[in-house]
């Protein structure tokens, strides 16, 4: 739970009605949604009154969503926001979702702050990962180098600005689906810090949130077709390769048979406990960097055990080793 409790006087709103299948216009759709994420926000205490909160803005719509309704419960909240933006460094896409990023921050008057892999990481950007990595001869993982890269990234561009907070746009979806890669990896070091609405900030770090971790990927699309919001929709070029598609499929299904399957696994992380001992420290950027330096780009990655290139191919009748974790996209 995060450590700063709110004045007395800032109590949560009730629990407004839920957004279940009943016949709403878009005007009272757009007032539930915001009420529910204002809700998630004081019942949860993430962004106490006075926070200078970054919110983590990609162009996507989930960013654009979060910054959007966080804008409009500002002055409610006693916040004020910074957009920071990550340029990871990838050709054909980061560029275009950029620029949905500075109209964004034009439209609202927010200040914008864009960090780079580049500057911030010796040079590399996820385009020279992929290369480096599709050298090993395995599958190039992108988005386990992207996840934790753009956590760090976000995290310096948060301090840039002087932010006290940093927001992601997670929705529910996007928690199961994490929930379900780190099940089926046994990645008990992302899924002990995977539940709850965000991080107090360990080690130093800025605190972070996901105020639309309650709300579905569906109510989040509905709600930028009602208030016409700009932003970019095509799929990163390194997307197709990654694990999180199988995850994203296999939640489709659970999903078909029991609606309620995206919130309750949300739920689950929550309430799941680990040992201590059931949680090996999850690999940090310096690790990875190091790796990308040394050209053995899998060191480092790994549930508390030598890298893939470390530990070479498989020997004889070894079966191949279980992929790398997946970060979880920073927003
Ligand atoms: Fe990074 Fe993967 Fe997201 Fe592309 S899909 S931006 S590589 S995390």
């Amino acid at each position: 739970p995060p450590r700063s409790a709110p004045p007395a006087t800032r109590r949560a709103p009730p629990p407004p009605p839920a957004l279940g299948p009943r016949a709403v216009c878009g005007a009272c759709f757009c007032a539930a949604f915001e009420a529910e994420v204002l809700h998630t926000v004081v019942a949860g205490r993430l962004l106490p009154p006075g926070a200078v909160v970054a919110v983590g803005a990609s162009g996507g719509k989930d960013s654009t969503v979060l910054a959007h309704v966080l804008q409009v419960l500002a002055p409610r909240l006693g916040i004020s926001l910074r957009l920071v933006a990550v340029d990871e460094g990838i050709g054909g896409y980061r560029d275009a979702a950029l620029a949905a990023v500075r109209r964004q921050a034009a439209r609202w008057e927010l200040p914008l702050t864009v960090v780079a892999y580049a500057d911030l990481f010796g040079g590399w950007t996820m385009d020279a990962v992929a290369r480096s990595t599709a050298g090993s001869g395995r599958s190039r993982a992108c988005c386990t180098f992207c996840g934790v890269l753009r956590r760090r990234a976000l995290e310096e561009g948060a301090r840039l600005v002087g932010a006290t907070h940093i927001v992601t746009g997670h929705n529910a979806d996007d928690m199961a689906e994490t929930v379900l890669m780190n099940f089926l990896r046994g990645d008990a070091a992302r899924l002990a810090r995977g539940g709850g609405l965000g991080s107090p900030g360990e080690g130093g770090a800025l605190p972070r949130c996901r105020p639309l971790q309650l709300a579905s990927q569906k109510e989040v699309v509905l709600y930028a077709h009602f208030r016409r919001l700009d932003y970019f929709s095509e799929e990163c070029v390194y997307a197709p390769e990654a694990f999180r598609g199988h995850a994203r499929h296999l939640l489709k299904l659970l999903e078909a048979a029991r609606p309620s399957a995206v919130l309750d696994l949300v739920h689950s992380a929550e309430r799941l406990a680990l040992a201590p001992a059931a949680r090996p420290p999850a690999p940090g950027a310096c690790a990875l960097l190091d790796g990308l330096n040394r050209g053995r780009p899998r060191l480092a990655i790994g549930k508390g055990r030598r890298g893939l290139d470390e530990a070479g191919p498989p020997r004889d009748g070894e079966p191949e080793r279980a992929p790398a974790p997946e970060a979880v996209p920073a927003f």
